[in-house]
């Protein structure tokens, strides 16, 4: 089963990904989640943050697109500022977002990052379809019961891999307090 649940990062935030690592990892597409990722689960819009981040990927000539297991109007609408290739109800941890990137921007799954929150849907999308997975913390919001069941199971996992591959997380470990 490859890699499985393991992601190849780990980052604190999304934003502290940059276009100088993406490339020098030989990545030049991202697949972006948007809940918990980009902004707070349910945000509408994109913030500031997100479109100067999203803008820098794309000046470094990085193909961005999102992908979401959320409905095409909420996708749609929060693709307003951005402008970029869109999957909406992509079904993760189905690997159909990574597929239609590839397709999209005539790149192979192993130069593509998935890049999300979420070791069952985001993560294991990325190593089903052979792309390259990166991990973030979730940005906070009110956690329902569910979630935080989820939250549960993916903590040991994210503990081990921090534990195993602290090379691998950013910002490291003992940085971090
Ligand atoms: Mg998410």
């Amino acid at each position: 089963m490859g890699k499985g649940f393991s992601p190849d990062w780990y980052f604190a935030s999304a934003f502290d990904i940059t276009p100088g690592f993406l490339l020098s990892n030989g990545i030049k597409a991202v697949v972006l989640d948007i809940d918990n990722t980009l902004v707070t689960y349910g945000d509408a819009e994109p913030t500031e943050r997100v479109v100067e981040w999203v803008s820098s990927l794309k000046s470094a000539g990085i193909k961005t697109a999102i992908a979401s297991n959320n409905k095409k109007e909420r996708v749609d609408l929060f693709n307003k500022k951005l402008g970029v290739f869109c999957t909406s109800r992509s079904g993760k941890p189905s690997t159909k977002a990574v597929r239609a990137a590839c397709a999209e921007f005539s790149v192979a799954p192993t130069e593509v990052a998935v890049i999300g929150d979420q070791i069952f849907t985001d993560v294991l999308c990325a190593n089903r379809a052979d792309a390259v997975a990166i991990l973030t913390s979730p940005i906070p919001y009110r956690e329902n019961l569910f979630f935080r069941f989820k939250r549960g199971l993916e903590k040991p996992i994210i503990n081990k891999f921090r534990k195993k591959h602290p090379e691998k997380c950013f910002p490291e470990r003992s940085a971090e307090k």
